[in-house]
């Protein structure tokens, strides 16, 4: 982190998590899933075309959900109200029996399960901001109407799934939100999606904590999505967050990395993400990548008011 006054912030704390243990593990993933991971690090091997396993994958995978469940952790024991899981690997695009897009275990999917065993929650809200499909957590949790995922991704992009239609299955249905923006939307429409959808979602479905698959891969500048996104718009949509969560669920919300692939741009939306969630966004953070303003565009409004069409049957806001 290239903000020294940040660190020094007596309201920031750091924590350093252990790897998770193999019985938390299998909350979410299959014992013969979290053998191969295992036991490919030993050989070496891919996991899938872009996923490699090396030497250390397992432990550092563990230790990175470790990390996403310390998150949580220390909220529910009353430490922090806020919390941010600098971790990597990513989670969300590993399902229960499977990894891929660089993701080894589902780490936002582990720490819902963590706190619903053992603080004994009972409503979640996922938001996805990453510029990929969540493709993982959503097979992870697509008949489960006690966890509420929320999704925006470019498309077409990996993993190529998260389409408007995709809404949940069984009891799960309407529990899982896609909205797929095209390429060159601008981070600006999230003021839209916010209010318009997932506010009036996170009022009617009460969750007792909102988490965030934070990947910061929609920056403008990002070297394999093709998203409009300022350091801006991060701040704005971690200060939105913050008032849903304020009001809806004690302020209780973790956020977990996911992906953001240029390097200098993701140190920056890190630092003002976790900046302003310690109340520091007066600090004026720089922006090394400048964009010029764009509206809302209609092709988004267009897109929520059909989602919302979609989801009628299931939410009392949309009738
Ligand atoms: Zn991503």
């Amino acid at each position: 982190m290239k903000d020294a006054s940040l660190l020094n912030n007596p309201k920031l704390s750091i924590s350093y998590p252990d790897p998770l243990n193999k019985s938390d593990l299998m909350l979410v993933h299959t014992e013969d899933y979290i053998e191969k991971v295992q036991n490919m690090s030993n050989s070496g091997g891919m996991l899938s075309i872009d996923t490699p396993i090396q030497a250390k994958t397992y432990d550092i995978a563990k230790l990175s959900a470790g990390g996403a469940v310390l998150a949580g952790k220390m909220i529910l024991e009353n430490k922090v109200s806020n919390s941010f899981g600098l971790i990597r690997p990513p989670g969300h695009h590993a399902g229960r029996n499977y990894g891929g897009g660089f993701c080894y275990f589902n780490n936002v999917a582990l720490l819902v399960e963590y706190l619903r065993k053992h603080f004994g929650l009972k409503r979640f809200m996922i938001m996805d901001w990453d510029v990929h499909h969540g493709n993982g957590t959503q097979d992870i949790f697509y008949e489960d109407p006690t966890v509420l995922y929320f999704s925006t991704h470019q498309m077409p992009l990996y993993p190529g799934t998260g389409y408007i239609e995709e809404i949940g299955k069984g009891e799960g249905k309407g529990y899982t939100v896609n909205l797929p923006l095209p390429a060159g939307t601008s981070g600006n429409n999230y003021e839209i999606i916010f209010d318009d959808l997932f506010f009036p979602l996170a009022k009617e479905f009460k969750p007792e904590i909102i988490l965030v698959s934070a990947g910061q891969d929609a920056h403008s500048s990002d070297p394999i999505a093709n998203l409009q996104f300022t350091n801006n718009n991060y701040i704005k949509m971690t200060e939105r967050i913050m008032q849903v969560a304020e009001s809806i669920c004690k302020s209780r919300l973790a956020m977990v990395l996911e992906g953001g692939y240029n390097l200098t741009a993701l140190s920056e939306t890190i630092s003002s993400i976790i900046s302003t969630m310690v109340e520091m966004n007066q600090l004026n953070i720089s922006e090394s990548f400048s964009l010029k303003e764009v509206i809302v565009d209609k092709e988004i409004e267009s897109r929520i008011e059909q989602l919302k069409i979609i989801l009628k049957d299931y939410w009392k806001a949309f009738q």
